[in-house]
């Protein structure tokens, strides 16, 4: 198989578009499954970022065949938080040098403390080029983090953000996002609108890739302002 061509560039693919919706017939119950996305870093990392349910480790690893790339290609697994439909298929990647639930790195039974929670804006770098981050965004939960990917092959910054964001639409009805859980919903607002005005494309946790237009960018920080 030939050589994955980087170009210089750090790739971001969605391997799978999320959803959250209502179950029919049923307004109890919902049915969800999160946005899973690939970053191949030109130097040859390969990350893989919230891996959907437990029921779908033969579906990913057909995902990542469509890629050329097999379940030991994988070396860093980053679940944005610790709910069941982000980190389902964390056991496929027995090979990665590090699975992040949320801000908690674990490699078999070694837990490191690689995010000292007084730091709020500190970032873990993922790539020998230090263009694909981690950073913590909480609100949803409170350890939940965002994969910031730099130089991409969209021709700018990428957030990964999980449920940061649930699906574009959710920018101009925040009850989509309050209604699927916050944790905090001040420091959410805060969150969502540092990384909206920090990445050119965002990735949110239950819908497709969207691009971060100027008023998304005013209406987020009022949003954040009302609520300081
Ligand atoms: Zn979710």
């Amino acid at each position: 198989m030939a050589a994955f061509d980087h170009g210089q560039r750090n790739h971001v693919i969605v391997l799978q578009e999320g959803y959250s919706h209502e179950e029919d017939g049923d307004e109890t119950a919902m049915r969800a499954n999160c946005t899973c996305t690939l970053v191949r870093c030109r130097d040859g990392t390969n990350i893989i970022v919230d891996t959907m349910t437990a029921w779908d480790g033969e579906h990913l690893r057909s995902l990542l065949d469509n890629q050329g790339l097999g379940i030991e290609d994988i070396q860093v697994v980053v679940c944005s938080h610790g709910h069941s439909d982000h980190i389902g298929c964390n056991y496929l990647f027995q090979k990665a040098r590090m699975h992040l639930v949320g801000a908690c790195a674990s490699h078999r039974d070694l837990y490191l403390d690689l995010f000292p929670s007084e730091k709020q804006d500190a970032e873990l770098t993922l790539d020998s080029n230090a263009e694909v981050v981690v950073r913590r965004t909480p609100g949803h939960t409170h350890s939940c983090v965002s994969v910031i990917v730099h130089n991409s092959q969209l021709g700018g910054r990428v957030g990964i953000t999980g449920d940061l964001f649930e699906r574009r639409e959710d920018i101009d009805d925040e009850s989509i996002w309050i209604d699927a859980g916050s944790e905090s919903v001040k420091l959410q607002r805060q969150e969502r609108c540092k990384i909206a005005h920090l990445c050119d494309f965002i990735v949110p946790g239950h819908g497709p890739m969207f691009a971060v237009i100027e008023t998304m960018r005013s209406q987020l920080k009022q949003d954040a302002d009302l609520s300081a």
